[in-house]
């Protein structure tokens, strides 16, 4: 809905974001960019506040899905794991199934995310509901 309009970039004005950790505190240079914070630093097209401008759906869905997936792991997979933790889905210290069960969640959050901004799959979507199948 809102990626397919593609009027996003002209609604909003979307500040160039670290593709590592979403600082807006960047040094942009003449042929690359640098992250102040984090340290990182690259191409500008890899910032992601570029994806509002003149990018193809497909780049542009793909970006949207990065910089989804990484905002979710950075602001719940610690709350995320001791949530799990007490409610001893996850034993404490079980580091490998820890990363699992995160990465499935996480996952599933984004794709829950994606479809409703972007609509994919919507067209298949049955009315009521609400769950996923299986
Ligand atoms: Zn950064």
């Amino acid at each position: 809905m809102i990626i397919p309009g593609s009027d996003l970039s002209s609604e909003m004005a979307v500040p160039n974001v670290c593709p590592k950790c979403h600082s807006t505190a960047l040094e942009i240079g003449i042929s690359n960019a640098r992250c102040i914070v984090c340290r990182w630093s690259g191409a500008h097209d890899e910032l992601l506040g570029v994806a509002s401008s003149g990018l193809d759906l497909e780049t542009k869905v793909g970006k949207f899905t990065e910089d989804l997936l990484n905002l979710l792991a950075a602001t719940t997979s610690r709350r995320l794991g001791e949530f799990l933790v007490r409610w001893g889905v996850v034993n404490p210290g079980d580091t490998e199934a820890m990363r699992y069960i995160l990465a499935q969640i996480v996952g599933r959050m984004a794709a829950g995310v994606l479809q409703f901004c972007v609509g994919e799959g919507a067209e298949n979507a049955d009315e009521g509901g609400g769950g996923e199948p299986g």
